[in-house]
């Protein structure tokens, strides 16, 4: 079973939400604590091509809550990226509504919905867009400095196992410690969703293994809700949840009854 109360300290400092969550789960033993994130009704997105449109996704329902870890699975165009911009604000729905606790992110206007994604939504793509002309803390720093109370770059970097190269710039470090830096970036700020698009894409098994225990850790210290978009049917192992897209639809929804430590996979 997930350990729910496991808040490590990097987030516990100032963080009311893994708080909330260990009283929660702690008043009720043996089952998860659920408090609603977001709330995903109805939701269609279609492209225009110029050639017809394209239906990316076709009516989703998704109910995704607190600290839990969602593995998208599904193979390339079958709709995962789509899901994760809608979600994080980079992009708007054609029909249907996505709540944020309880606000619908229609209700945003861009600068409600810029605001939104820079508060409380961390991303991981998998080309890891770190500025190649700041150090590693000063890429953090960049991401952090309009967060309300954000972790030090030292407390996100020990986090993700790379407290001591903070002060190398991202063209001295390997693949994999670079994708680990983007998922300390994206956490340092204490989002309340942390989305990953493929953050394994890029590198080989045993690097991709390093950036998922990386992910996993935050998911678990930090209880932050995460969810992962991957082709890759082995990762499904370290999810709570694994909601299959196929053409845009959710397939087949599924639950672990014990979520694998991501050393565990390979593939
Ligand atoms: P996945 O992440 O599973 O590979 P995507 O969400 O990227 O799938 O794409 C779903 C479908 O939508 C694909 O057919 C893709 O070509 C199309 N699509 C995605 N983004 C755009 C876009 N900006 N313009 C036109 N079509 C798009």
């Amino acid at each position: 079973m997930t350990d729910e109360t496991g808040a490590g300290a990097a987030c516990r400092d100032g963080s009311d939400r893994a708080q909330a969550r260990i009283a929660l789960s702690n008043s009720l033993p043996g089952s998860r604590a659920m408090h609603p994130v977001q709330l995903v009704r109805g939701v269609r997105k279609s492209y225009d091509s110029g050639g017809g449109l394209i239906h990316a996704l076709r009516g989703i329902d998704l109910e995704l809550v607190e600290g839990e870890f969602v593995v998208l699975l599904g193979p390339s165009g079958s709709g995962k990226s789509t899901l994760l911009n809608l979600l994080g604000g980079l992009d708007r729905p054609s029909a249907g509504r996505i709540a944020f606790r309880g606000t619908d992110l229609e209700s945003f206007d861009r600068r409600a919905l810029a605001d939104f994604r820079r508060r409380h939504v961390g991303f991981v793509f998998q080309s890891y867009n770190l500025i190649a002309s700041l150090t590693v803390r000063e890429n953090i720093d960049l991401v952090t400095e309009r967060a309300e109370q954000p972790m030090a770059p030292a407390e996100a970097l020990a986090l993700v196992g790379l407290a001591e190269r903070a002060d190398r710039f991202p063209a001295q470090l390997s693949g994999g410690e670079q994708q680990r830096v983007a998922v300390a970036r994206a956490i340092a700020k204490r989002p309340d969703v942390l989305l990953c698009d493929e953050p394994t894409g890029a590198v080989d098994c045993a690097t991709g293994v390093r950036v998922l225990e990386a992910i996993e850790r935050c998911n678990r210290e930090c209880g932050t809700l995460t969810l992962l978009a991957t082709h890759n049917t082995a990762i499904a192992a370290m999810a709570d949840r694994v909601l299959t897209l196929v053409d845009g639809s959710i397939a087949n929804a599924q639950r672990n009854a014990q979520r694998k430590a991501a050393r565990e996979l390979s593939w």
